[in-house]
């Protein structure tokens, strides 16, 4: 594999933090035991497993039995918006943003098309919802809000607090996709009144294929995959005891870090940001300057393709993104991008650069020593002028 790379695609996957590796290897060997087991050797696993459970509750102030591991950040999403619309049927009233992950917009229309209802929130030209966005939707015990916590694309960070709040006191439910926030933002949900919510292990440093979801105490949670009583109840399977640990241990090790990624990484991320503004022709920040992760910026050099501008910095050793990772592959803007109402020549040279604690500076300075000179070799040889 290639050690030399300069990656700047923390949004899209992280490299497993070599802490969580060795966390998780006594589990792939000689802990092998199965944590229902009622001897001794199962009992042991168990113990880890729950402590593994407090370490993710606590990242985001919750408590252990509020926890559910699931395989990933679209299963804890599913679970959320399936398992509301398994207690309340063709009834049921979501509301979400139109620049959801596909793991909620996808998942909310596949419920729409079976009878619910379903409004899909507009966002500002800086992809921010307004604190009062529900303020004018009927909301009652059938509606299901949920809004990310932050965007994968562009990292703007929605109001939760107030939206989840609002929603709180017309009796609706509130569920938000947190798999970029966390570990970046700090979570509470002591303080804020969120009643589902999902997060992913790859996002922070630990394997691909784990994630976790958060039920509120009192929260209906339904199972969508029935079989033992793993997960009480809630779903089936033999725990994934490795990959479990290794979450436990990415929640530890980004609480710790919550600090670094707020300042060291932020302060990277302004450079690469000010020094990318400032010296490539037509370049323009998206998204809400203000209300943004510490480690995202994306950009759009106007009438440039997003996917030209990928492979000339592949060939410099240089991983980003254009739209989101889930997207790549189409040359059509991203769903985002079209939310925000970013013209199309702007819209189809999106950029993102998404940064990690891993990070150093000369990483940064091999970005910004490239770039002005892919983009001026791109636009002279551009279809658009
Ligand atoms: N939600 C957001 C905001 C994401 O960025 C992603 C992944 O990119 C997901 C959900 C899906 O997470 P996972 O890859 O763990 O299924």
């Amino acid at each position: 594999m290639n050690n030399e790379i300069i990656y700047l695609d923390n949004n899209a996957t992280t490299r497993t933090a070599p802490e969580v590796i060795e966390a998780m290897a006594p589990f792939f060997g000689d802990n092998y035991g199965n944590p229902s087991s009622v001897y001794r050797f199962g009992g042991a696993i168990r113990r880890r497993v729950e402590r593994a459970r407090e370490q993710v509750a606590a990242l985001i102030g919750a408590e252990p039995d509020e926890i559910y591991f699931t395989s990933c950040g679209t299963e804890s999403d599913n679970m959320a918006l399936k398992g509301f619309f398994l207690e309340h049927g063709a009834g049921a009233r979501l509301i979400t943003s139109a620049v959801e992950h596909p793991a909620v917009r996808n998942t909310a229309r596949f419920i729409k098309e079976r009878g619910a209802s379903l409004t899909e929130l507009p966002v500002d030209g800086s992809g921010m919802i307004f604190e009062d966005a529900v303020d004018a939707h009927e909301i009652n015990r059938n509606t299901l809000v949920s809004l990310m916590w932050a965007n994968n694309e562009t990292g703007v960070i929605f109001p939760i607090d107030k939206l989840a709040q609002a929603v709180k006191v017309r009796g609706g439910v509130f569920h938000t996709d947190a798999v970029q926030a966390a570990g970046k933002v700090v979570i509470d949900v002591k303080k804020t009144p969120v009643d589902m919510l999902a997060l992913s292990g790859h996002k922070i440093h630990a394997p691909k294929g784990i994630g976790a979801a958060y039920f509120r105490a009192g929260t209906p949670v339904a199972s969508l995959i029935h079989g033992g009583h793993q997960e009480n109840g809630a779903r089936a399977g033999t725990e994934n005891v490795p990959y479990i640990i290794g979450l436990g241990c990415a929640c530890e090790l980004a609480a710790e870090r919550l600090e670094t990624e707020n300042t060291r990484v932020r302060a990277l991320r302004d450079r690469l940001e000010n020094a990318l503004l400032e010296r490539c022709g037509g370049a323009k920040l998206n998204g809400c300057p203000e209300n943004r992760l510490p480690n995202t910026v994306n950009i759009s050099f106007e009438n440039i393709e997003g996917e030209s501008i990928l492979l000339h910095l592949d060939e410099s050793g240089i991983a980003a993104a254009s739209g989101s990772a889930c997207t790549t592959g189409s040359l059509e803007p991203s769903h985002v991008m079209m939310a925000m109402g970013i013209p199309y020549k702007y819209a189809h040279s999106s950029i993102r650069f998404s940064l990690s604690v891993y990070n150093t500076d000369s990483d940064i300075d091999r970005v910004i020593a490239v770039m002005p000179g892919i983009v001026d070799k791109l636009r002279e040889l551009s279809p658009f002028i």
